[in-house]
């Protein structure tokens, strides 16, 4: 008999393991908050072993044609003097063919490839699971096999199923805020970087797009921002380089979230099992959110696929568990090289960039800095599950 998986969440972790399992027989229904695809956010990278899935999925092609193209990476002070200047490839720790393209972009591209072979329901959510019985938000009633919560960090699932986000979502100190704004500086597939104490903004162009986007991170012990554009105002209150214009030029599709990791002891409770951020949320400094997202759903869907859902829960955990663990590392490491904390601090740092970059051969010294990032990105191997069960997904998006 064909299994019913239901999905919370078209995230880039919901479209993945929809696609899989699809691929498998599963009968998969994915709920999605949002009215409409989510199509926002920065560019993301996808590199080790989440190309691995993309290329599995016969989607690398596509994913190359659309990289952001991003080549030069400058640091800037105040006055918006270039001060240090790098290949952007060095600078974001890409290599051997891996793959920056903003996260709107493959979010697309992941339900283009899943939207005919799933059924998605939009502006709808989980209200209530009782055992494999589901009763969502506008009344509708079913009952599933697998109930998947790809809801990310601030999942319902997993408030539904394990308790409270205060038990499992920890705040790294940090906000982090993105948002398209007019390109009024002019750039061509660069990106600018502006380092304050306790804060940072950067600002860049991609191929095809006629916006810029800028990035916000700032240190900040307060949790009290729901209003999260004055919240951020006061923050960069200040500010030099080209941040107060930023600010007034910001659009609604700002993405305005805590930097938080999700730790816990089990990421499946009976029927019901986490995937991606919902469940082992790396933060975005960890530069591996997406890479989690892909690569959970493609173990996730490939043990569903070979086993009972209790015998596939527990092979996901052993599966999933070192490379989280790898990649959760990187998270609180690399915000602290983002942010710097005193005035001193960003005088050094700015000084010593401005003198790495005319080095000769700091493309070495930065792929030594760079190298807990490809570790970490490559610290699992992904399992063949085979492809005898397979039925064909639709075709590639346009
Ligand atoms: C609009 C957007 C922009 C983002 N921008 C960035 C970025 O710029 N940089 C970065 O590092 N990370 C960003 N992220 C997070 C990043 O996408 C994830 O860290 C990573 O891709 C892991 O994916 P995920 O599928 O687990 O979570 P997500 O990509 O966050 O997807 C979760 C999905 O679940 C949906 N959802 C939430 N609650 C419910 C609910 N109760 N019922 C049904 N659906 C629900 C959300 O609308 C979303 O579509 C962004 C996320 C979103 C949604």
């Amino acid at each position: 008999m064909t299994k019913k998986v239901l999905i919370s969440g078209a995230g880039i972790a919901g479209s993945t393991l929809a696609y899989w399992l699809h691929r498998s027989g599963f009968a998969v229904t994915v709920v999605e908050r949002a009215p409409a695809m989510r199509d926002g956010g920065y560019k993301v990278d996808i590199r080790g072993a989440a190309l691995d899935v993309v290329r599995r999925m016969g989607l690398l092609d596509e994913i190359r044609a659309l990289r952001t193209d991003v080549r030069g990476a400058f640091v800037v002070d105040a006055t918006g003097r270039r001060v240090a200047s790098m290949d952007a490839d060095t600078f974001g720790g890409r290599e051997h063919g891996d793959a920056e393209i903003l996260r709107g972009d493959l979010a697309r591209l992941l339900y283009g490839r899943t939207r005919d072979a799933v059924t998605y329901r939009f502006g709808d959510s989980i209200e209530s699971i009782m055992d494999g019985t589901v009763t969502l938000h506008s009344g509708h009633t079913e009952t599933f096999d697998v109930i998947v919560g790809a809801d990310g960090l601030h999942s319902r699932t997993r408030e539904l199923t394990f308790g409270p986000e205060r038990e499992f979502v920890h705040d790294l100190g940090y906000r982090i805020a993105i948002c398209a704004v007019p390109n009024h500086l002019g750039i061509d597939r660069e990106e600018l970087t502006y380092v304050g104490p306790g804060r940072t903004t950067l600002v860049y162009s991609t191929a095809r797009d006629t916006d810029a986007k800028a990035m916000f991170i700032f240190r900040t012990p307060s949790t009290e921002d729901a209003d999260r554009r004055a919240a951020l105002r006061a923050a960069y209150t200040d500010q030099g380089w080209e941040v107060p214009r930023l600010l007034e030029a910001l659009t609604p599709d700002l993405y305005y979230d805590a930097l938080c990791q999700v730790r816990m002891d089990s990421w499946a409770r009976g029927r019901v099992v986490l995937l991606g951020d919902a469940a082992y949320c790396a933060s975005p400094a960890s530069g591996q959110g997406t890479g989690l997202a892909l690569v959970g759903a493609y173990v996730l869907a490939g043990e569903l696929a070979s086993a009972s859902h209790e015998r596939a829960f527990a092979a996901y955990e052993r599966v999933m568990r070192p490379f989280v663990a790898a990649n959760q590392k990187l998270g609180p490491d690399n915000v602290k090289r983002m942010v710097l904390g005193s005035k001193g601090q960003v005088r050094v740092s700015m000084a010593m960039l401005g003198l790495m970059a005319r080095m000769p051969g700091r493309e070495r010294i930065l792929a030594r800095v760079m190298a807990p990032l490809h570790r970490a990105a490559n610290a699992i191997t992904l399992p063949d599950y085979g492809s005898a069960s397979a039925t064909a997904c639709s075709g590639p998006s346009t």
